[in-house]
């Protein structure tokens, strides 16, 4: 039976090559040619010096990614997912009591907010409707009113397509709670929205590998300002993390910023030569971050006005009226959300259903994110409408 598997497997992965489809979920995104190749590398020693060289690039690019000082706070690039993120956070920033700020946006802000209350801390939650931001003139009362650790945001809540106003609430912040430290889940907007780390004051900005930076899922990447690293490696919290801990993490990590190997757990190698491929196409190629922010913006804009307009189907987030539309990926009413993923998969196109609560059976997501939007003769988003017209009117 074993022994089948393994002689099935050469045979699977040729299949899997060769499939015609197209994935157009919000993450995993469909890689480049070279950040895919650059995953099939032999294994480097992870202490070796052409490893170093790669980790190192890679540290100091994610803090361009983050548009964060070349040289305050720590970028961490860890094996793990984008939820680790959220360990990481509670794991070195929260003690059992912690008053913390969730300004909730759909899914993801509710798991962030359950992992932090696993940690021990009393969440304070603000949501705004469905599809919608929650009204700045309500975080303001709540900042006036309580005394906050953490503010927790998501800049892109995956299960709406919400783009949420970051830049406002840290203003809001720094303005009215200058102590609290700013948190924000970045998952599904580093790399296709605008975030400024440092002219923002934001404090941990968590993203992972596999959403708009293009790369494989295995990466859990983040940035920690200068005071937020200072108050993790103050942690005196009595039951000790391990592998997320940043007093554990911290010197390794500037070791390799600073061209230093050392040890406390392995990384993977693969994964991280690929992110440096894919960390290299953001920030070097096709005009850099900025230009590439620019170009999600077009093509989503594209895509939800021909979804609204031609289609007269309507979006999660509202648009266009009071737009508040991410622009990796549309969230989309529609009759039947089942038949219409299983015609698009017939049509070669793998797109994702619903997932925030209570609205969850009614919409589809459709994810545009990184190398599908960003080559040359990106044509996935367009071929998709194509499909997705043909499908509604069958
Ligand atoms: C995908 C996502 C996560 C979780 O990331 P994983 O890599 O699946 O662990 C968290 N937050 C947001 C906004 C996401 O889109």
């Amino acid at each position: 039976m074993f022994k089948n598997l393994i002689a099935n497997s050469k045979n699977l992965s040729y299949k899997m090559s060769q499939e015609a489809t197209t994935l157009l979920i919000p993450g995993p995104v469909r890689l480049s040619p070279h950040v895919q190749s650059a995953l099939s590398i032999q294994s480097l020693s992870h202490t070796s010096p052409e490893f170093v060289t790669i980790y190192q690039r890679v540290l100091q690019n994610t803090r361009r990614l983050f548009k964060a000082d070349v040289k305050k706070g720590l970028p961490i690039v860890l094996a793990g997912s984008g939820t680790l993120g959220f360990d990481l956070v509670g794991a070195n920033l929260v003690s059992p009591k912690d008053e913390i700020y969730v300004i909730s946006t759909g899914f993801f802000s509710d798991e962030f907010a359950e992992c932090l209350n696993g940690y021990g801390a009393n969440i304070t939650t603000s949501r705004g409707p469905v599809g919608d931001i929650p009204d700045l003139n309500l975080i303001k009362k709540t900042l006036q009113e309580n005394k906050f650790k953490l503010v927790v945001m998501t800049q892109v809540d995956t299960s709406t397509g919400v783009l949420n106003d970051v830049e406002s609430i840290c203003k809001l912040v720094r303005d009215v709670s200058p102590d609290s430290l700013i948190v924000v889940d970045g998952v599904c907007s580093i790399g296709c929205e605008t975030l400024e780390f440092d002219k923002w004051g934001v404090d941990f900005c968590l993203t992972a590998s596999q959403k708009a930076i293009g790369a494989p899922p295995g990466l859990s990447i983040a940035m920690i300002s200068e005071r937020a690293l200072e108050t993790a490696l103050d942690n005196k919290a009595s039951v000790k993390p391990f592998f997320s801990s940043l007093i554990k993490w911290s010197p390794i990590l500037k070791g390799f910023e600073e061209g230093r190997a050392s040890y406390f757990a392995t990384p993977p190698v693969q994964l991280i030569n690929s992110l440096d491929v894919a960390l290299d196409e953001i920030l070097e190629q096709d005009g850099g971050l900025d230009k590439r922010v620019q170009t999600h913006e077009e093509k989503s804009n594209w895509f939800k006005s021909k979804i609204t307009n031609e289609l007269g189907l309507e979006l999660v987030s509202q648009y266009p009226q009071n737009d508040v539309s991410a622009h990796g990926l549309t969230a989309i009413y529609v009759n039947n959300p089942p038949q219409v993923i299983s015609s698009m998969k017939s049509k070669g196109f793998v797109i994702a259903g619903g997932l925030y609560k209570g609205i969850a059976s009614k919409y589809i997501r459709i994810g545009h994110m990184g190398y599908s939007v960003c080559n040359s003769d990106a044509e996935d988003i367009v071929k998709c409408y194509a499909a997705l017209k043909s499908t509604l009117q069958e």
